[in-house]
């Protein structure tokens, strides 16, 4: 089993999962009592946060870059980073490094492209929402196309994220206010939803939607157990 290094606290209630998750999946399929060779590294989002909406991106990029040294360099033989957001700096951590970066959305394209689909809604932060980075990997590197929610929607899941879910707070009306994003996605023409941001999975599940859900979390943190194996 390969060592998986993984770039946490972004949030840490994300960051819970993605431990729980990986060590879940190894031990379905090795059986108890195996459990996940890991190493985390978990920074302080709120250094992370504030630097992130001042636009210092290149300042972000070198911690990122910083961090996934220290954890090759502390033995670990994949690297995951545990946000979509930060998947921003994903190819310039990449190639920084010799160990393998798992990317995000690469795990969900895999599940996307296996339920033979080709237009997604995105549902994350504003930064993966509205910028490239994301949506163009998506499209140049595995055909699929991605819609996402109009203006005013976008603003409120990025809100609903920041305010609520990083703090670990779960709301009723905001789960039915995720549901009619997606509802919306779909009358759009989304055949499936990314769920882009590694906190929604807290809020929302695929049972609560009218089409099937793509869990990041859930798909990145098993694809780097499979890898690791
Ligand atoms: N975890 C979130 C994501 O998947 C957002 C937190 C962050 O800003 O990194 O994008």
């Amino acid at each position: 089993m390969k060592t998986i290094g993984l770039i946490g606290g972004m949030s840490w209630e994300s960051s819970l999962e993605y431990y729980r998750i990986i060590n879940e999946a190894v031990k379905e399929k090795l059986g108890e009592p195996h459990s996940c060779r890991s190493i985390l590294y978990s920074v302080d989002f709120a250094e992370f946060e504030k630097l992130r909406h001042e636009g210092e991106w290149e300042k972000l990029t070198g911690k990122m870059v910083a961090i996934a040294k220290i954890l090759e360099r502390a033995g670990a033989e994949i690297l995951i980073i545990c946000t979509n957001t930060m998947h921003k700096m994903a190819d310039d951590v990449q190639q920084k490094i010799k160990i393998p970066l798992v990317h995000i959305a690469d795990a969900a394209a895999e599940e996307i492209i296996k339920r033979n689909m080709h237009t997604v809604g995105l549902i994350g932060t504003r930064f993966t929402m509205e910028q490239d980075f994301y949506r163009r990997r998506l499209k140049e590197n595995h055909g699929i196309d991605v819609i996402v929610p109009e203006e005013r929607e976008r603003d409120i899941v990025h809100t609903i994220i920041y305010k609520e879910l990083i703090a670990g707070i779960i709301k009723e009306d905001s789960k039915d206010t995720f549901k009619e994003v997606i509802h919306n996605l779909k009358k759009k023409g989304a055949q499936g939803v990314i769920l882009g941001c590694t906190e929604i999975p807290l809020l929302i599940k695929g049972e609560d939607c009218d089409i099937p859900v793509f869990d990041t979390t859930m798909l990145h943190a098993r694809k780097a157990v499979e890898l690791a194996l």
